[in-house]
């Protein structure tokens, strides 16, 4: 288990790198205990993994979903090193540790654990690991695309860090770019351009409102990056704001795109020279599984945790709704340890969490 963990930490698996490594440390893994892996990669190093073991199917089936991508891990100094998996004191240290490759070595250890007993299985047993959970989700989105196919599903097991907390609900992050654009000119002669920072300001100062207005309660909005203007005597002809937006369950993100288009559509209208366009670069729904199913009652009492929580970060879990499946986030690890500087998982949640993934499927598959 260990050494699956430190393999796949050190496969550094960052946007800079892609997934490819890592995918091929699970697929090796998986290999070696004869059980069925299929690699699918594309952009010479991106990477989705999936490993199916196949059963009777009397029952429905069981899915770990998982990532393999990380964070970068940043410009803070490390203590230890981040892609170079460090044993101390009963933790592993790297970057991925916690997020959320200790969940992920810990189900493929589960699996193959299952899979060497010989106990027969009534229900098929899927892991997929994805690319790019913590940017734009391109993994989860192409398997989705590409597997219509699968069976029946009891539940959906993201191995994400809860500490063990059944997590059922999470909000959605829905994250824009705006874009203005102006025309250039000499800093002495403004008027004969088109300034696209006071072209963005107009946008600026009717966001304010734009939450209370338009947004269901819960939800948050936040500008969090501005980028406009080459040199200070020169016109800018762009500006872009970066606007993080975080919804609830009630809150359509379609809905957000209209009623900010109708408010570009009003700006432009009050000043013709005013362009915008709006990017989206992220679109996670949020997620809020039935917690009075029984699917998620005999989870709960199978891993003997209390009431399903909610939490404020989103996952791959969210995309995989259309299956009809209760979606269950638990799994080893601090998640206040997510993307933060010598990221750990202690050793002793590492094969808790194992113990745990064995008898949820006994529980659901035997
Ligand atoms: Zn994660």
């Amino acid at each position: 288990m260990i050494k699956l963990l430190k393999n796949l930490i050190n496969a550094e698996s960052t946007p800079k790198k892609g997934e490819l490594d890592a995918a091929k440390t699970i697929s090796d893994f998986f290999k070696k205990a004869e059980i069925d892996v299929n690699l699918d990669s594309w952009d010479q190093n991106r990477a989705n993994i999936l490993a199916h073991i196949k059963s009777n199917a009397k029952k429905p089936a069981l899915l770990f979903l998982c990532h393999l991508d990380v964070v970068e891990p940043g410009q803070a100094q490390w203590k230890f090193p981040p892609f170079q998996a460090t044993e101390q004191n009963g933790k592993i240290y790297g970057r991925g540790a916690v997020d959320m490759k200790a969940g992920t070595a810990a189900a493929a250890h589960a699996i193959v654990q299952i899979k060497k007993s010989n106990i027969p299985l009534e229900g098929d047993i899927f892991f997929l690991a994805t690319a790019g959970e913590e940017s734009d989700s391109c993994g989860i989105k192409r398997f989705m695309e590409n597997h219509k196919n699968i069976p029946n599903l009891a539940v959906v097991i993201v191995p994400e860090p809860t500490d063990f907390e059944v997590v059922t609900a999470h909000g959605g992050a829905f994250w824009l770019e705006v874009t203005t654009t102006g025309k250039a000119a000499h800093g002495s002669t403004p008027h004969l351009g088109i300034n696209a920072i006071s072209s963005a300001k107009m946008i600026l100062d009717e966001l304010e409102n734009f939450k209370s207005k338009y947004l269901t309660k819960g939800c948050s909005l936040s500008v969090n990056t501005i980028t406009g203007g080459n040199t200070i005597n020169i016109v800018p002809d762009s500006c872009t704001i970066g606007i993080d937006i975080r919804t609830t369950i009630d809150q359509s993100h379609n809905q957000i795109i209209d009623n900010l288009q109708q408010l570009l559509n009003k700006i432009k209208k009050q000043n013709p020279d005013f362009n915008a366009e709006i990017k989206v670069t992220r679109d996670v729904p949020a997620l809020q599984t039935d917690n009075q199913s029984q699917a998620v009652k005999q989870f709960l009492s199978t891993v003997g945790a209390g009431e399903p929580i909610a939490v404020s970060y989103c996952t791959d879990g969210a995309f995989v709704t259309s299956l009809k499946a209760p979606v269950i986030i638990f799994g080893p690890g601090n998640p206040q340890l997510c993307h933060q500087t010598d990221e750990y998982v202690e050793i002793k949640d590492c094969e808790k969490a194992v113990e745990h993934y064995k008898n949820i499927i006994m529980k659901f598959l035997t």
